[in-house]
């Protein structure tokens, strides 16, 4: 069974968020002798792509809306990254510094027509179609309505909503750049009256999956308009919880950290990556630190950040250090804190892969108050490297974090998406980190915990197989 993925992003290769490490690690998880897993994306004109070497294994012309353009597809030369991967290469359109920029509705039709394109030539088609978020979510469609996809209507697609949020929405009068198809059939990718992608591959996918059960459940209440749709298509609707790379995301052999460690020796290694941050971002080491990591967006809650560590700060004695980039005035609020509580807290504001790693392995507390979280990737990683999440109860941070006021809890959590809720979640943490032998003990547990993508890559190949048959 070969399954191909399409998609925006793919760690090591491009990262915005958890779209990338999905994509890059769940190929690796579904390949055994039965089934191949493939990728192919776009390639942009970022640090990996300068930093290796690529073969073009396909290269012809691409016409949309009377444009031509030349287009390639590659693969990697000098690197394995633990399965096959492809690359659109289309210079004017998709070789970008950043994944997303204004024109990503002419980028992305563009990929993923030349995409189709390139399967059309394959003599071996693949299995199964898999399509990641709104940016692949016409190929559905187009394979089943666009005459010259034809051939390609019997192979079954399978959609991930890794966010529903962002939907990819284009004006009618686009439509024209989609390849013919009978105009009677535009109401399929229409919803609300703008060409929506992400609803287009609702309807037409064979399979829709989100990123977790609760997700799922949650989506029919509450999807950026598209609730109804998803439940009246419920019947082909299945939540799968992500899992992490356990290659990637392993505190004892983490090339990042600055000091690894495994459970038997969590305290002398989660020491040495707090004491480097403490340094680094001017911190107090005895107190405990919280940390955030992410986009600094609404659904992650970032707005009331400023509120919060203001609150906190002022009321505790604790640090706090912020890693994350996103809507501006979000930025400058967090950046003004810094000189009001020097020595206790400090951010950095953009991306940074490794300084995530040992924030993971070096923090006390990882804070998540999402309003909207599908998966959330973050307490996964900070429950394998020994910080305690705290997190609103939501999507797939209710789906993965017990509380610590339950039986088996190993987290901390609360309900609502309030300055009030989210600094008394933080007050429990530090009577948590007050007593140390229950927070060692909390800290062992969380570590134990197998949320590898053993179990869901199976999950995946399951539903594949029902597909096929
Ligand atoms: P998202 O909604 O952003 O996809 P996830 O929790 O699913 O959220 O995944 C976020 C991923 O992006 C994690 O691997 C996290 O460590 C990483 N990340 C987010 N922001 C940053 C940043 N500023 N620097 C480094 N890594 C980041």
């Amino acid at each position: 069974m070969e399954i191909l993925h399409i998609s925006a992003e793919c760690y090591p290769i491009a990262k915005v968020g958890g779209l990338a490490d999905v994509v890059g690690a769940l190929p690796k998880y579904q390949s055994n002798s039965t089934i191949s897993s493939q990728v192919i994306m776009p390639l942009y004109n970022n640090k990996f792509t300068k930093e290796n070497t690529f073969e073009t294994v396909y290269e012809t012309k691409l016409t949309i809306g009377g444009k031509v353009s030349i287009y390639r597809i590659l693969t990697l030369k000098n690197k394995d990254i633990g399965f096959n991967i492809f690359f659109v290469d289309i210079p004017e359109l998709l070789f970008n510094d950043f994944v997303y920029s204004n024109d990503d509705t002419d980028r992305f039709l563009a990929f993923q027509i030349a995409v189709l394109d390139w399967i059309m030539t394959l003599n071996e088609k693949p299995t199964i179609v898999h399509c990641h978020d709104h940016h692949t979510g016409l190929i559905p469609f187009m394979m089943t309505q666009c005459k010259k996809f034809k051939i390609l209507r019997s192979i079954p697609t399978v959609l991930t909503i890794h966010n529903a949020q962002y939907q990819g929405w284009f004006s009618h009068n686009k439509v024209s750049l989609i390849p013919e198809f009978n105009i009677e059939s535009v109401g399929v990718i229409d919803w609300d009256g703008s060409v929506n992608p992400l609803a287009a591959a609702i309807k037409c996918a064979w399979k829709v999956t989100t990123v977790s059960p609760s997700y799922m459940e949650e989506l029919k209440l509450n999807a950026n308009g598209l609730e109804h749709l998803l439940s009246h298509e419920s019947a082909k609707c299945v939540g799968v919880l992500n899992g992490i790379d356990a290659e990637v995301w392993n505190p004892e052999t983490d090339n990042y950290l600055v000091g690894n460690y495994s459970v038997s020796n969590v305290q002398s290694g989660r020491k040495m990556n707090k004491k480097w941050l403490c340094k680094e971002f001017n911190l107090d080491f005895e107190k405990p630190l919280f940390a955030f990591i992410g986009r600094l967006v609404g659904e992650k809650g970032a707005d009331l950040l400023p509120e919060v560590f203001k609150y906190a700060l002022e009321k505790e004695k604790i640090s706090i250090l912020l890693l994350g980039s996103g809507h501006d005035e979000v930025e400058e609020q967090l950046n003004d804190l810094i000189d009001a509580f020097s020595g206790s807290y400090n951010a950095f504001i953009g991306y940074d892969e490794r300084l995530s790693h040992i924030i993971y392995g070096g923090a006390d507390f990882l804070l998540m108050p999402s309003r909207v979280e599908p998966c959330g990737l973050n307490q996964m990683y900070a429950l394998k490297y020994g910080s305690v999440p705290i997190v609103r109860s939501i999507g797939g941070l209710k789906d993965t974090i017990i509380d610590i006021n339950e039986e088996e809890g190993f987290g901390i959590c609360h309900d609502e998406v309030t300055v009030h809720e989210i600094t008394n979640a933080m007050e429990r943490g530090v009577a948590l980190y007050q007593d140390q032998s229950k927070f060692r003990k909390i800290r062992k547990k969380m570590m134990g915990i197998d949320h590898s993508w053993n179990a869901s890559a199976l999950e995946y190949i399951d539903i594949y197989k029902s597909l096929k048959n």
